[in-house]
């Protein structure tokens, strides 16, 4: 008999979600956390009058009451799906270069190609042609090829997914560019690039093209309370199922005995036996620290990858309404360039930023800020290795300048924000090192390219009985987390069944 069935290490949005979905699928779980709160990234924190959000720009994947999308589902089966207060975004972005492209998308299917054809009516039929396509490999992605992978059907991928083998894993810049001429329509429609964190380029279509339908047909969102609401309310799930929660409690060790888990070390050394651990630590931990020693799979593995980009985020508290210095969309990109290459390159520098994000979150939920205030991130992509490298006088100094650098670079469209400051805080990829656990504070995992995403990756099974869930295993982002918790908690449960009833067989010989 084991202490626990499961032990999930790590309470962001993955390691909630299995914990939870573990729980109340009859798995005696234990969560460990090394943090003092629950969430990850999903987490908000207070200065002053504010409270910020620290990670979530725009959830996909909710829908509405009337048209559920993938994650309201996953939220109803953790029985969270009440207690949280959706507000739903109008806006896609606005996306602008200054003095030349200002163009903001509604959140809106047909909305959206009514204004990309009213901007761009020389390209209406592509325009047509190009938002159909996402639609229907969006759908053929979700809803034909896990069958077709399920069953290993060759024919039947190529009969129910015509779009997604065409297509799907062709470079979304390549694609863009053979539907589109005008370098402001590609820059328009591609902008959501940003949240994959790689350039389109290397991002196969199927991702950005699902991004954009998932957005603009199911609305982009916030939770009121921010992504922090979330994870409290999965947390208050988890415990009202009857699991059990360490929280500024490190897992150290994974143990293991032949090829199987056995049970986890903390960083207290109190040792708790289990059937299966869920990681929802980087897999760079999992395999080279939590065990004793990385499986020849997982080495295999992590030779060829690429550890993705961390952010450097300012929070901001000003002391006026979002209207007072023009700010008219949830969320914005400011571009100086629409060559993508050229933000990559600056995200490995500590030049600069050429793109930065700034969202408003009391644009659409006036509760999220103080009475006549602004609570603001702005925020640039950034790679955690060119300031792992600074020295900590040069640090001060870098996280001073580049403060500086993304203000400069907000108040090319929306000036005056500096006279306005009444809170500000600064995180940097160092920051996020430190939060998270990452390496390189890395926020979506590795790299969200072809070569890294999970399509061309196979799923790690040396060790039995240990799964990992989160942005190291799959996509990286809220939506993608989130169902990787689901998705590994219905495995992981199948394999405490196995091991259940194979314990009962040797029990009764
Ligand atoms: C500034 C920022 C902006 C972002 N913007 C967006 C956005 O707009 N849209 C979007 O979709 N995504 C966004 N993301 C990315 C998204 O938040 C993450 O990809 C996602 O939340 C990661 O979830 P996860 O389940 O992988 O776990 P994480 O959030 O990485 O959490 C892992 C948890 O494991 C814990 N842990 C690690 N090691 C151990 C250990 N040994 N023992 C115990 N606990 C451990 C950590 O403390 C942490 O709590 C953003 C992230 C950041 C930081």
């Amino acid at each position: 008999m084991t202490d626990y069935d499961a032990i999930v290490i790590g309470s962001g949005n993955a390691g909630l979600t299995a914990a939870t979905a573990l729980q109340r699928g009859g798995a005696n779980t234990l969560l460990l956390e090394r943090h003092n709160i629950p969430g990850g990234c999903a987490t908000t924190f207070i200065r002053g009058n504010f409270e910020f959000e620290v990670a979530l720009h725009q959830l996909s994947g909710m829908g509405t009451e009337e048209s559920p999308f993938i994650l309201r589902h996953i939220f109803n089966d953790l029985g969270i799906m009440d207690d949280l207060d959706i507000v739903t975004e109008h806006d896609l972005y606005r996306l602008v270069m200054p003095g030349e492209l200002d163009i903001t998308l509604p959140a809106d299917w047909t909305g959206l190609q009514k204004t990309l054809i009213e901007q761009f009516p020389e390209e209406e039929d592509a325009i047509v042609e190009y938002l159909t396509l996402c639609e229907t490999i969006t759908l053929e992605y979700f809803l034909n090829v896990p069958k077709a992978e399920k069953s290993n059907d060759v024919e039947m991928l190529n009969s129910t997914c015509p779009n997604y083998v065409k297509y799907g894993l062709r470079s979304a810049k390549d694609v863009i560019n053979e539907f589109f001429r005008h370098p402001d329509l590609r820059a328009a429609i591609g902008a959501y690039w940003c949240y994959i964190g790689v350039a389109p380029k290397d991002i196969p279509f199927v991702d950005l093209a699902s991004m954009i339908y998932a957005y603009a047909a199911y609305k982009p969102c916030h939770v009121k309370g921010g992504s922090q609401a979330i994870s409290s309310a999965l947390l208050e799930s988890f415990h009202k199922a009857g699991g059990e929660v360490r929280l500024n409690c490190g897992a150290e060790k994974i143990l293991t005995e032949g090829d199987h888990v056995v049970g986890v070390r903390t960083e207290h050394g109190e040792i708790f036996s289990c059937k299966t651990v869920v990681s929802n630590s980087s897999s760079i931990q999992t395999y080279y620290e939590l065990l004793d020693q990385a499986p020849q799979q997982a080495r295999d593995d992590m030779m060829s990858r690429r550890v993705g980009p961390s952010a450097f985020v300012l929070y901001v508290g000003l002391d006026c309404k979002p209207e007072d210095i023009g700010i008219s969309t949830a969320s914005s990109f400011i571009i100086s360039d629409r060559d993508e290459e050229k933000v990559i390159d600056a995200m490995r520098e500590m030049t600069p930023p050429v793109n930065i994000m700034v969202t408003c979150y009391n644009l659409e939920d006036p509760e999220f800020a103080p009475e006549g205030k602004t609570s603001l991130s702005i925020l640039c992509l950034q790679y955690g290795e060119p300031w792992e490298k600074l020295s900590p006088e040069e640090y001060a100094k870098a996280k001073f300048e580049f403060a500086n650098h993304l203000l400069d670079k907000a108040e090319t469209v929306y000036p005056n924000i500096r006279k306005h400051i009444e809170e500000i805080e600064a995180g940097s990829p160092l920051t996020m090192m430190r939060y998270l656990n990452t390496p390189g504070g890395a926020i979506y995992g590795f790299d969200q390219n072809h070569q890294d995403s999970a399509y061309f990756r196979e799923r790690m099974d040396a060790v039995k009985g240990l799964y990992m869930a989160g942005s190291w295993s799959g996509m990286g982002g809220f939506q993608p987390t989130y169902m990787a918790g689901s998705s590994t908690a219905r495995a992981s449960l199948k394999y405490i069944q196995t091991v259940s009833e194979q314990e009962e067989v040797l029990e009764n010989a």
